[in-house]
């Protein structure tokens, strides 16, 4: 089968990177039977400096007409860049809100994977970390307290700012089908994240998510209250499967979760609406610090790729070879320069390798 992917390669390591991951989806194509047909989209600052805006409505018709977005990353040095002299609305990181926006990119979900090669980069104690974590933090992107009525004014002679978190039942029910749709994929097992001892939306969340969840009896539902999430996060992260949240405590837990996991070479994630389609993306920004100089590592974006397969295009099988490559070639010690061990005796048993060295060394362990 022929699958359309819109790319978006973007600024600073965007292009070295998404270049490597095109590298895997077409190696996984040829082994598997596939095809993929790749549009570039113009997106942040090269957008600027091509058309003027980060983000022209030709772009947008791209990237709708595609299976799936495949993206690197955009922006440049927020202190020297040029980009960062114009007004807010059409700096690079513009274009990403508003495709997001546009093609109503609601689910955001970031995998925090510890790989057995890299516990020593893992801050957790060896004890905790045990024989390692697989977590999937799937947060609500689009409403919440970030998309809420603000004002700041004074009343009664004191200056007061608001801020109002709002969530109708439809939009916690259709994020919440998409965690449990997740867990059915995984280990079937969905920890829901609130502050329901306090809060009224998240009260409305857990009666949502309850009414879901009878929908997949075969996932086991738990609730936790987001303070203790935090805490069982750093104490026992292998309790979790997928980690079902609103907007604000995504957006902490999921840096909080990544953190615990090392790199951020290594961090995918994905953005999906209510039909298969998704935006792919690594986790990290454009890296301007080390742009041009082929050391990027590209994992991030290449684990981004195999979700695009496992979530857009159902490619369950496409998925686990890629993600299965990508541990092998850390087994057979090959590093890019961002997750080399630190201790001199260790160096010595693993091999430094570039971004494209990286990319050709997976791509050459895809298989059946
Ligand atoms: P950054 O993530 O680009 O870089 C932080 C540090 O991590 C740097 O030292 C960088 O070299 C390193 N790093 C990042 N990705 C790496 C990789 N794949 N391999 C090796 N090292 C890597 O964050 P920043 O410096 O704060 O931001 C730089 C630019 O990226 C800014 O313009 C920012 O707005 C943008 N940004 C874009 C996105 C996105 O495209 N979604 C996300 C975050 C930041």
């Amino acid at each position: 089968m022929n699958y359309k992917i819109g790319v978006i390669s973007g600024d600073g390591i965007g292009p070295e990177i998404v270049k490597e991951a095109k590298k895997i989806l077409d190696k996984a194509g040829e082994v598997y039977g596939h095809t993929f047909s790749y549009d570039e989209i113009l997106m942040g600052g090269v957008s600027i400096d091509a058309t003027g805006v980060p983000l022209t409505d030709e772009a947008i018709a791209q990237a709708k007409a595609a299976d799936a977005v495949l993206m690197g990353s955009i922006g440049g040095n927020t202190s020297t860049s040029p980009w960062y002299q114009l007004p807010p609305e059409l700096r690079p990181e513009a274009g990403l809100l508003k495709l997001r926006k546009s093609l109503n990119l609601f689910a955001n979900l970031r995998p925090a994977y510890l790989y057995e090669e890299l516990k020593e980069a893992c801050p957790l104690r060896e004890d905790i970390i045990g024989d390692g974590f697989d977590m999937m933090i799937m947060r609500e992107l689009t409403g919440g307290l970030y998309f809420g009525t603000r004002v700041t004014e004074e009343r009664e002679g004191l200056m007061t700012a608001v801020d109002t978190l709002t969530y109708n039942e439809q939009e916690i029910r259709r994020i919440a089908r998409r965690g449990f749709d997740i867990a059915m994929k995984r280990r079937k097992k969905v920890t829901s994240v609130d502050k329901a001892n306090v809060l009224d939306s998240s009260r409305l969340w857990r009666k949502i998510v309850e009414e879901v969840a009878k929908d997949y009896p075969e996932v086991t539902l738990e609730h936790m209250l987001v303070d203790n999430c935090a805490m069982q996060l750093v104490k026992d992260p292998k309790q979790f499967d997928v980690i079902l949240t609103e907007n604000m405590f995504g957006d902490i837990l999921s840096d909080e979760a990544s953190m615990v996991t090392g790199s951020i070479g290594m961090l995918s994630s994905a953005s999906l609406n209510d039909t298969k389609f998704g935006l792919y993306e690594p986790s990290g920004g454009s890296a301007p610090d080390i742009a041009g100089k082929g050391i990027a590592n590209p994992i991030a974006t290449i684990l981004s790729a195999a979700m695009l397969l496992r979530y857009s295009l159902d490619l369950d099988q496409e998925a686990d070879a890629v993600e299965h490559a990508v541990k092998r070639v850390l087994k057979e010690g090959y590093r890019t320069i961002d997750i080399m061990p630190q201790e001199e005796e260790k160096k010595s048993s693993v091999t430094q390798v570039g971004t494209s060295e990286m990319g050709y060394l997976i791509a050459e362990r895809i298989q059946k």
